[in-house]
């Protein structure tokens, strides 16, 4: 498998219960290193770009709402296979649904509120790091 990087955010259901260092220790746990990281708050424009393809569902203004209701953190993961180690290490969307061991079992709190985003896709993840960090803030 091949050196793979992947785009994570650490929501604000999870930043606001100082979930960041307990989410950040799954992660590496699971053999993904942090090779970026910031803390910031998502602008309106920002959350709707990241989250345009979900433009026409019911819920896309909660979510865009949520998105920028407290600071997020955003991140690069780079790892073997990382796009798909990051979303099994997610788990799945709703909680109740999710594995035992996974960030949404262990810390989300509703499908809104599921404290972590991870790309679903190698193409995603370029476009979505592109969209929060510049190549020389990312040290692999
Ligand atoms: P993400 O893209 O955040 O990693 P995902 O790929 O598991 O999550 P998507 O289907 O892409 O899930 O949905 C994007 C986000 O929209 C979810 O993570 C969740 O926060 C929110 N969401 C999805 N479905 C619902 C729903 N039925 N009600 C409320 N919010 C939802
Ligand atoms: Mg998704």
């Amino acid at each position: 498998m091949a050196l793979e990087r992947t785009f994570s955010i650490i929501k604000p259901d999870a930043t606001e219960r100082n979930l960041t260092g307990k989410i950040n220790a799954m992660i590496e746990g699971a053999g993904l290193r942090i090779v970026a990281q910031k803390r910031i708050q998502m602008t309106r424009a920002q959350a709707e770009a990241f989250y345009a393809v979900h433009k026409a569902r019911p819920f896309f203004g909660e979510l865009v709402d949520f998105m920028i209701s407290a600071p997020v953190v955003v991140q690069v993961l780079q790892g073997e296979g990382a796009v798909a180690k990051y979303r099994e290490v997610m788990g799945a969307t709703n909680p109740a649904d999710a594995a035992e061991g996974t960030i949404r079992k262990a810390c989300a709190k509703s499908i809104g509120e599921n404290s972590v985003h991870g790309s679903d896709a190698a193409e995603t993840a370029a476009v979505e790091i592109a969209q929060f960090f510049s190549g020389n803030e990312i040290v692999g």
